[in-house]
């Protein structure tokens, strides 16, 4: 199957006038999907202006009316969803059920960002004479870039999406190289919804070129990035160039810290199937396993037992429960940390290498016996691995769980409450899952603290992010 993922600027299909751009492959096979367009300048500056007018129009669409377009635009999505989902697995890897879920979280991100701008007010404050009156009005910001990565490909979109179309804006998205189809494919949903065809716009090529033209553009008035923390200081940095708001979604390394009170096998149950999700390639994903010594064996045995046994294949096959790594690249670093991890000492209980010479699987793998310096420790795997670190007292383990630059989700578990109620108040995370590891659905806020990120996106705020105000003082 070969097939030519094209830009969508002012409605139409472009193929990119800088010619020729990179393949696209199935992380399955490791065959060549397909040719992704490559936007020059030129169709940059053809999407910004674009945007400039597709904001004018779009936000002349009074909110109520909005909001009925972007519920369209979610049931649309549902309905189309088995279609879309072979689009996602193709091209990223994840099982098929897996697609569907992040396809339906999509819908919901929509139909609530759809919501939210049925509620947009402004507020009348009394002056401080007593004929004079504030009027607090709501804007939307502007036109919006958005930088997407390629772990929930149409999910990190949606979000943006919903968020800034909601609250009147227009987007030019440059969504990830490894998986572009699915971006396209919801863009089109949008448009067939009936929002403003100029209002939203995605564009391919090189990253850097994109984000720097883009960012620095006066049309430009707000960047938002989903994706790694050196990428995100980047594009920070461009932003802060030109004075431009930023929201950023960042990594995250998780700790999982397990209290010897649990049930050790129940937990090692619960966790193997959260942290095998999309391969581990989540920013949520339980990724620092601080396991109590008394629980340690059992603990590990189980978790164990469970990556051997683990059903790793090609994700249209329905038994398939973890498809592969999303590209080489990805496949690489991870074979990297394992590699550092084995070299220092770590006893890999469980896989520790590729699956096959086909296609970017790698084994889950458990890793115990960890020197402090292991770089599993420190950097975020964004893979199926699970390294294992005993403690025996709380303090230390918050000064473990907090030791990084991260600050994106942790978890405890315990049934103690006195203990819940210490680690989740020393746990300095934007996140907190209790016997529980989170999902970012579109009613709650998400946002890193620390490095992990600015801003949030969700909740009852998921348009605050895309809107400005003015205050009109009338005498
Ligand atoms: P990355 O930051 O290199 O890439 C993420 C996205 O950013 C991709 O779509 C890529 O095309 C884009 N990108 C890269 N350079 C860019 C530039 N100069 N301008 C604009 N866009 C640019 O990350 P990666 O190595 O592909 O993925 C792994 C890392 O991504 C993980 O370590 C994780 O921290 C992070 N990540 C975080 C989240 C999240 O939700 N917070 C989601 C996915 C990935």
């Amino acid at each position: 199957m070969s097939h030519k993922f094209k830009l969508l600027i002012d409605g139409d299909d472009r193929d990119g006038i800088a010619g020729e751009g990179e393949d696209c492959f199935n992380p399955a096979t490791g065959e060549v999907i397909g040719k992704i367009a490559r936007a020059s300048l030129s169709d940059l500056d053809d999407a910004l202006n674009a945007a400039e007018r597709g904001l004018k129009e779009w936000n002349s669409v009074v909110p109520w009316e909005r909001g009925r377009i972007l519920k369209n635009a979610a049931d649309l999505l549902r309905a189309q969803q088995d279609e879309i989902a072979k689009i996602l697995t193709f091209e990223q890897g994840k099982p098929l059920y897996e697609a569907k879920e992040e396809i339906q979280r999509s819908a919901d991100f929509f139909e609530w960002g759809g919501e939210e701008a049925r509620r947009i007010h402004g507020r009348t404050l009394l002056g401080r004479e007593p004929q004079n009156h504030v009027v607090i009005e709501t804007h939307p910001i502007g036109v919006v870039a958005a930088f997407t990565p390629w772990n929930f490909p149409m999910a990190q979109a949606a979000k943006k999406f919903a968020g800034a179309l909601g609250a009147g804006c227009s987007v030019i998205c440059k969504p990830s190289q490894e998986a572009p189809g699915s971006v396209i494919a919801m863009c089109k949903v949008l448009i067939q919804a009936g929002v403003t065809p100029a209002a939203v716009a995605v564009v391919f090529g090189k990253a850097s070129e994109i984000s720097a033209h883009l960012i620095a553009s006066p049309i430009v008035a707000k960047v938002s990035f989903t994706g790694s923390i050196p990428v995100g200081k980047l594009l920070a940095k461009a932003a802060g160039e030109s004075m431009k708001t930023i929201t950023m979604e960042l990594g995250g390394h998780a700790p999982t810290i397990i209290c010897g009170d649990v049930d050790p096998e129940a937990t090692a149950d619960f966790l193997a199937k959260a942290k095998f999700k999309n391969a581990g390639q989540i920013c949520l994903s339980p990724s620092r396993f601080y396991v109590e010594e008394s629980i340690l064996e059992r603990f590990t045995a189980r978790v164990a037992e469970h990556a051997r046994a683990w059903r790793i294949g090609n994700g249209t096959e329905p038994e398939t429960q973890m498809g592969p790594i999303v590209s080489e690249r990805r496949l690489n670093a991870i074979t990297e940390l394992v590699e550092d991890a084995r070299s220092k000492g770590a006893t890999i209980l469980a896989g520790g290498n590729r699956i096959g010479d086909q296609g970017y699987f790698y084994a889950p793998t458990v890793l115990t016996d960890l020197p402090m310096d292991a770089k599993v420790l420190h950097e975020e795997p964004f893979g199926p691995l699970l390294p294992i670190v005993p403690f025996t007292n709380d303090d230390d383990v918050l000064r473990l769980a907090n030791g990084l630059e991260f600050g994106l989700s942790a978890y405890i578990f315990t049934n103690d409450s006195q203990r819940q109620q210490k680690l989740k108040d020393g746990l300095q995370y934007g996140a907190v899952g209790i016997n529980d590891v989170v999902t970012h659905h579109p009613e709650v806020p998400l946002g890193g603290w620390k490095e992990s990120g600015v801003g949030t996106e969700g909740g009852t705020e998921i348009l605050r992010p895309y809107q400005t105000t003015k205050f009109v003082s009338i005498q």
